[in-house]
């Protein structure tokens, strides 16, 4: 009996199968990495395409039985190495060329990202996630799915449709509907820490109907991190920081353009409107991220929640307030964007003027 909690759909349309594994155009010298065969239906497809050689990674040691059994004593099992376990896990992947997979869904996000921080990388991955994850791999700005996975998959790797599949491809059928994508990582990898620029668009994605001007200046939680960041960025830069307490008028000043600040965004939409916003992009905000960027994040939260001093606001807040004002309304002019219409060229440009500013995002 399969077990769906972890994904077993197995896909029994011979068609869909083939058409995958001919997307990934195989040379005779690859070496393919094939995540969660299951009984080896794209398997068979791969090895008779004639790669060099195939690395299977289950999880599941029946699974992994039954694909030992199907290639036992067939000319095509030499090229065939079998590894037991999951691949999250894996520190490291072996060396591959391609990538195919009929991708068990709950490790969409993790996979993909693991795939696109893998060097040297692959020269191309073809795989089939559920429909909304896919969508989203390819949104564009404006689009009503555009998010941080939209943004963050597209700087490292050009992304795009091959099909749709019917739920009813499956055995059991999921509850959802498929697609498969391919995704070409970029050569060279683009030159940026993968940390500061995953962590720029945390902050703009969190509301990604607000402007931004909004989202970093009337959202204390962040104000509270870029303080945290630049003073880490200063001890590490031997910059002395004077953080006494600001001119009592200066404070009220301060106090005023947040409430103002929190405004700007009110155009002609109700508070409703913005609420309902928030609540339907507060669910899929989250399982965009690997584990280990959530637990970071949670750690980092935990770390300003428990610093005593936290509400005292200081010279180095209104500092940092100051250069993050400058960055968004001189040095970049896009504070009156909003991140949904921002595209990867604007969160560069956002992204070099803070780093010049000293201002970190990790
Ligand atoms: N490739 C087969 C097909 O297309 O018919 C099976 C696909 S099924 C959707 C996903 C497979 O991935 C299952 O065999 C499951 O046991 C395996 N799997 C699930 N999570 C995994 C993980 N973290 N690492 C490796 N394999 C995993």
């Amino acid at each position: 009996k399969m077990n769906t909690d972890i994904g077993q759909h197995i896909l029994k349309n011979p068609g869909v199968a083939q058409a995958i594994v001919d997307k990934a155009d195989l040379k005779q010298s690859d070496i393919v990495l094939e995540v969660g065969p299951g009984t080896g239906n794209l398997t068979a497809r791969i090895l008779e395409k004639g790669a060099k050689r195939v690395i299977a990674v289950e999880q599941d040691p029946r699974m992994a039985a039954e694909l030992t059994k199907r290639f036992q004593g067939t000319p095509a099992a030499k090229r065939l190495e079998l590894i037991l376990g999951d691949v999250i896990k894996m520190p490291e992947l072996p060396y591959f060329d391609v990538c195919i997979s009929n991708t068990p869904y709950q490790i969409s996000s993790p996979l993909t990202f693991k795939l696109l921080a893998t060097s040297p990388s692959p020269r191309t991955c073809i795989l089939m996630f559920q429909r909304e994850f896919a969508l989203r791999l390819f949104a564009k700005p404006g689009d009503k799915l555009y998010s941080r996975l939209s943004v963050n998959a597209q700087m490292w790797a050009t992304i795009s449709h091959v099909m749709k599949v019917g739920r009813n491809n499956f055995n059991p059928p999921p509850q959802v509907e498929s697609n498969v994508v391919k995704i070409v990582p970029k050569r060279p990898r683009p030159e940026i820490s993968y940390e500061e620029w995953d962590g720029l668009l945390r902050v703009v994605f969190v509301r990604k109907n607000r402007v931004l001007r909004s989202g970093f200046l009337g959202t204390s939680s962040v104000m509270d991190m870029l303080e945290a960041n630049y003073k880490t960025f200063c001890a590490q830069n031997d910059i002395l920081l004077d953080d006494g307490p600001v001119e009592a008028a200066t404070a009220a000043a301060e106090e005023a353009t947040t409430v103002e600040d929190m405004d700007v965004d009110g155009d002609t939409h109700t508070a409703d409107a913005d609420a309902d916003a928030d609540a339907e992009e507060e669910e899929d905000l989250d399982d965009d991220l690997p584990d280990f960027f959530l637990e970071e994040a949670d750690r980092k939260a935990k770390k300003l929640a428990g610093n005593p001093n936290r509400k005292r606001k200081g010279k180095v807040a209104e500092l940092v307030r100051a250069k993050v004002k400058k960055v968004l309304e001189v040095d970049t002019e896009l504070a009156d964007k909003r991140a949904r219409l921002c595209d990867e060229g604007d969160f560069l440009k956002l992204l070099y003027a803070f780093n010049l500013e000293g201002i970190h995002f990790n």
